[in-house]
């Protein structure tokens, strides 16, 4: 029974730690399933004797299981979890100290480039973006000094590969934290920590979560003042997730290997098929040929992912004739669940971008970004042709 602590699960594979990690059966009952502790406080045997258990915001057993499992998932010694993807971010930035510098990517997500630029800038912590794929993005690092590297990789929705590990390096020289948000990746196809980063971000409520019920955050860090610092800031400032919503991920992440390699192989021959296809200008697909990082994708992650974005050549009218047409594919913002969905960056996701600067990082009013479940993929093939054929 003590095989399925984190601490003794190195020696197995992705599928069975993401199975046992942190859920070894209850002692009192065997329960084999890690139960929904909802409580929000514990019985004390004497005023002010401590046992660490005192308070839901501080503690929570199905909380605790879901961060080991995380933990384990990642190779790394401590997960930390929060009500959402942002609540992970802002603990992090809130671990910094005034004038701190972020740099980070330039084509971060939406929601970690408004928590920089526009809460935390407030705070008088300076945030700069670069297009950290450029030959010079190491000499830049060196140049400016950044107290945080902020990487994302793949990004969206243009699906730029970083070198995560040769970036991890130079961040390292000058003293800089890594961190990586793996959201798009999942642990399946990458894990950062073994990469050279420190802090490994993740919005739960995509992949991880993977059904599109959930919310929820997580870092996963192995340095012990790192996860000190951070957990001191989950109880503090409380963005904690519900029991509810930590069983929802214990139950997801049991099958998450299976779900993203499925995903994968869908994306994959969606790339493949769409690249065929007349009506598109550009087929974007980290594991495909014409990505412009191919051998390093190749090379970082170990499948290409769910999400493929595709440039049609056409205006926002045509795009939403098309999405009209669509009969099993649903447009909607979010990714990484076992259904298909499309989103159309430029008046969804990123329409709070000016429109000559989203076309200048190539976000244009023809990009759809799919993400592609598990269903079967000539079904999904079909209802994209068939759209196609009413535009
Ligand atoms: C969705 C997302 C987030 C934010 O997570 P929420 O759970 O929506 O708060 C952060 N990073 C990436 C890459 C995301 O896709």
């Amino acid at each position: 029974m003590s095989d399925l602590r984190s601490a003794n699960l190195a020696k197995y594979g992705f599928s069975t730690v993401a199975v046992h990690a942190g859920q070894a059966p209850s002692p009192k009952y065997g329960s084999v399933m890690t139960p929904i502790y909802a409580t929000t406080t514990y019985a004390q045997e004497y005023p002010g004797e401590k046992e660490g258990f005192e308070y839901g915001r501080s503690f929570n057993p199905t909380r605790e299981a879901l961060e080991e499992n995380l933990a384990a998932l990642e190779n790394g010694k401590f997960g930390i979890t929060f009500s959402s993807g942002c609540a992970a971010t802002s603990a992090v930035v809130q671990m910094l100290k005034r004038n701190a510098k972020v740099l980070a990517v330039d084509d971060i997500y939406g929601g970690t480039y408004r928590l920089l630029t526009e809460i935390f800038e407030q705070q008088e912590i300076n945030s700069i973006f670069y297009d950290l794929t450029k030959e010079d993005a190491g000499e830049v690092i060196k140049k400016e000094k950044p107290d945080v590297l902020w990487l994302e990789s793949p990004t969206n929705p243009q699906l730029k590969v970083i070198d995560i590990e040769k970036l991890a390096k130079v961040a390292k020289s000058i003293g800089a934290i890594v961190v990586v948000d793996n959201t798009f990746a999942s642990p399946v196809i990458q894990k950062p920590l073994n990469l050279g980063a420190d802090i490994v971000l993740h919005s739960t409520t995509k992949y991880i979560g993977g059904h599109s019920d959930v919310l929820g955050g997580a870092l996963v860090v192995n340095d012990e003042n790192l996860n000190d610092k951070l957990r001191y800031i989950q109880k503090r400032v409380g963005a904690v997730p519900s029991p509810f919503d930590c069983y929802l991920l214990l139950r997801s992440t049991k099958t998450l290997a299976l779900r993203v390699e499925r995903q994968s192989q869908n994306a994959l021959e969606f790339a493949k098929h769409f690249s065929k296809s007349k009506a598109t200008k550009r087929v974007i697909y980290p594991h495909y040929e014409t990505h412009p990082q191919y051998q390093l994708a190749k090379k970082q992650m170990s499948h290409g992912g769910g999400i493929v974005s595709v440039e049609f050549d056409a205006t926002t009218e045509t795009v939403n004739k098309f999405l009209k047409n669509l009969k099993l594919v649903t447009l909607a913002e979010s990714l990484g669940a076992v259904e298909s969905l499309v989103d159309h960056p430029a008046t969804m996701t990123h329409a709070s971008i000016p429109k000559e600067e989203r076309e200048a990082v190539g976000i244009s009013d023809g990009l759809l970004r799919f993400s592609i479940g598990i269903e079967d993929i000539n079904d999904i093939i079909s209802d994209i042709d068939y759209a196609l054929s009413k535009v």
